[in-house]
Parts: structure tokens; C-alpha cells; sequence
């Protein structure tokens, strides 16, 4: 049994159906502050069978130990987290409590039923502004802000602990840019408010929602001025979580990988393909640079597919696709 923390969320949820799918049984904890719970309904629905449930927090170590007691437990993937950049900026004392205490948490309730396998979902915001492109996992990391300084301050102590019982297995997974939903349109990603990110922004633009998307910087130094990311869809990316995890239970110890297609794409990119698949219902302008945004960003996949034989498959239109799918589904 494989336990999913934030499961109810964006990734969490796309990964239960990976796990479920390559015949892991999950269990889920969420406390729903970020995530509703009809997400229980929809898993159910795509996996085809009940889905295990707690609500709850990550910090109650009673509640931890009452789900580790009822179930065989063999690893955790820890989704749970405050992910918003500005909001970290605002409330750090928020996010440095719900994001480092969560993960303390759990590692001392996992040491104390002896599991082993751990996957902690971490971010391509640690490479801050990296000095080259495409970056490698043994670039330099930094922080610009609470939010990235969590991830970072929580790769130091999952390092500490695995130097301190090296019979723990532990991969960290540094995300690139996660887009898109699972094919039924059932799950997928439904932030709370006015989204921060492109493309929750753009698929309310194309549902009428908002009025027009304002693109950040149309001067940077990329190939149409725009700013140029790595987006992987986020059914790949719960791909590359059963990947890990069979790699854990062959015991490496402390591994980390970027999760990336290796490849980049311009925010004009991104809109262009999906007004081909809307039909052109995303009207922009440009903007200023918003403030923090680095130019380009994308990864190198290959230690990835070479050590887990995990290599992204959807295009961007995929990604476009399924997005626009679960937004029109979603339509509230
Ligand atoms: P999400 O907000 O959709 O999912 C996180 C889930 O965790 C939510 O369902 C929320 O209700 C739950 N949660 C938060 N704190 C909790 C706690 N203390 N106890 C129990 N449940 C709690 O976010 P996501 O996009 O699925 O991201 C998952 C993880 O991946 C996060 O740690 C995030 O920082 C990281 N990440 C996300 C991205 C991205 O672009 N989405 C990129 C890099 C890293
Ligand atoms: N972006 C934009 N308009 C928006 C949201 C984002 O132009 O409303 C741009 C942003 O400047 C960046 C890219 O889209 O170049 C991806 O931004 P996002 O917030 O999705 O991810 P980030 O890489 O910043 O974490």
C-alpha cells in the first residue's frame, strides 16, 4: 500500500491513477485545503474500484500512526504543501509551518513502522536562476522566496536523515512545469480564485471566465521575447512517481531527479497551440515582466531516462487538450 499525502490534489491525484494503474493499492490523506473532496468520487470512478480515504493533516502524528496501524504501508509519496510563490511571500510563517513540520511529521511516523521508501515532491525552483541551459541535477540550488526556500530547507533534512539511517530510500523529484489533466476530464488542476499559473489562466480565458490572459514580458531574450518553460503533462509526470518508486525498492539510498520533457516552450507557443485546439478563444496582451520571472527554464531529462527509463510521451497539444477537456468539464 502506497501512501499519497496531498493525494486529493493536482498531482496526487494523477499519480493514484498511475500507481492504481501499474497495480499499487493507494491510501490518501488530504485536509482539503487546497483540494475538494468529490476528487474521491472522480478516482473512484477512473480507477474502477474504492479509494482509500483519511482526511486530515499531515501534521497530526496520532492520525499518521492510526493510518500507518490500519494499513500495510510500504512507501509514502509526500504531495502534501503550500505551493503558491506570492502567497509564500505574504504568510512564510504558513508555509515554513505546513510544508517543513508535515515532512517531520511523517518521517518520524514512518521511522517508527519501519517504512522505507520515500518520494518527496520537489520543485525546478531550487536551480533559482541556473547558469546554463538545459539544467542538471548537480547544478548549484538557491531560493528566491519562502515557498522555494521550503523545498530547498527540506531536501537538507531528507538528506540528514538518510545520511543518518542509510537504510531509507528516498527520491526527491524536481518538477518542471505540470500541465494538463487526465484524458476522461474528470480530475485535473482547479486552483482556488484568479490562478497564478499559465495554463489555469488560459483555460478560464477560453471558458469565458477571464477576460484575456496578460503575457508577462514579450522582451526577454528568447526566441519570440516571451518567457520559455519545460510544461510536462502531468500524466507523465505520475508516471515518473511509479518509475521512482521502483527504483527505491531496488534500495539506491538518497536519489533526485528532474522531471522535464527537456524541452522549451514560449508562453506564445503555449497559446498558439491551444487557440488551435480551441478554436481561438484566447485573447492576450502583453504585459510587464512580472516580478521574480526568470527567461528560460528547461531540463535535462537525462538521468531520468537513463537511471528510471522514464521519458515523457504527450505533446504539448496533448497537454492543451486535456486542459481545455477538464476546464470545460469543471465549468462552475
Ligand atoms: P495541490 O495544492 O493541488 O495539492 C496539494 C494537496 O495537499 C492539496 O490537496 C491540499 O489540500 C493538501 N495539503 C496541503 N497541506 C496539507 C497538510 N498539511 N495535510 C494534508 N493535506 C495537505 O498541489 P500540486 O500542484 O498537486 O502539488 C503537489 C506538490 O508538488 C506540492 O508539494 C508542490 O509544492 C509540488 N510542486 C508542484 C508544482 C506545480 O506546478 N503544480 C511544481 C513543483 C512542485
Ligand atoms: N505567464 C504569463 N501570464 C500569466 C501567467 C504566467 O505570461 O498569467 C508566464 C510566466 O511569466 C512564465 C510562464 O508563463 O514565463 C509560466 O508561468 P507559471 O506561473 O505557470 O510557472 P513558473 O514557471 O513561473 O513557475
Amino acid at each position: 500500500m502506497i501512501l499519497l499525502t496531498g493525494g486529493l490534489g493536482y498531482i496526487g491525484s494523477h499519480t493514484a491513477v498511475e500507481l492504481a494503474e501499474a497495480g499499487y493499492d493507494v491510501v490518501i490523506i488530504d485536509n482539503l485545503s487546497n483540494s475538494k473532496i468529490d476528487v474521491v468520487d472522480k478516482l473512484e470512478q477512473i480507477i474502477g474500484s474504492p479509494v482509500k480515504f483519511y482526511k486530515g493533516d499531515c501534521q497530526d502524528e496520532e492520525l499518521l500512526r492510526r493510518i500507518f496501524m490500519e494499513n500495510d504501508i510500504t512507501a509514502v509519496m509526500h504531495f502534501a504543501g503550500y505551493k503558491a510563490v506570492g502567497e509564500s511571500v505574504e504568510k512564510p510563517i504558513e508555509y515554513y509551518d505546513n510544508n517543513i513540520n508535515a515532512t517531520l511529521a511523517l518521517l518520524k511516523v514512518m521511522k517508527e513502522f519501519g517504512v522505507k521508501n520515500f518520494v518527496f515532491s520537489s520543485s525546478a525552483t531550487v536551480y533559482g536562476r541556473a547558469k546554463s541551459m538545459p539544467i542538471y541535477e548537480d547544478f548549484e540550488v538557491s531560493a528566491a522566496n519562502p515557498y522555494g526556500r521550503t523545498k530547498l530547507f527540506i531536501e537538507e533534512i531528507l538528506k540528514d536523515v538518510q545520511h543518518a539511517d542509510n537504510s531509507l530510500n528516498i527520491a526527491i523529484l524536481r518538477y518542471f512545469n505540470p500541465i494538463g489533466a487526465h484524458k476522461s476530464g474528470l480530475i485535473g488542476e482547479d486552483p482556488n480564485g484568479i490562478p497564478n499559473n499559465l495554463m489555469p489562466y488560459i483555460t478560464k480565458v477560453a471558458t469565458g471566465k477571464l477576460d484575456h490572459l496578460n503575457i508577462f514580458g514579450n522582451d526577454y531574450d528568447t526566441k519570440d521575447g516571451t518567457g520559455v518553460r519545460d510544461y510536462i503533462h502531468v500524466c507523465d509526470l505520475a508516471l515518473g512517481h511509479v518509475k521512482a518508486l521502483k527504483k527505491l525498492e531496488t534500495a539506491p539510498g538518497l536519489v533526485i531527479y528532474n522531471l522535464g520533457t527537456g524541452t522549451g516552450y514560449s508562453v506564445l507557443e503555449i497559446v498558439n497551440t491551444f487557440n488551435e485546439v480551441c478554436g481561438n478563444l484566447v485573447k492576450y496582451e502583453f504585459a510587464p515582466r512580472r516580478a521574480g520571472d526568470i527567461d528560460v527554464c528547461y531540463a535535462s531529462p537525462e538521468k531520468a531516462e537513463k537511471e528510471l527509463g522514464f521519458k515523457a510521451q504527450h505533446t504539448l497539444k496533448d497537454m492543451c487538450e486535456s486542459s481545455y477537456k477538464f476546464e470545460k468539464n469543471n465549468l462552475k
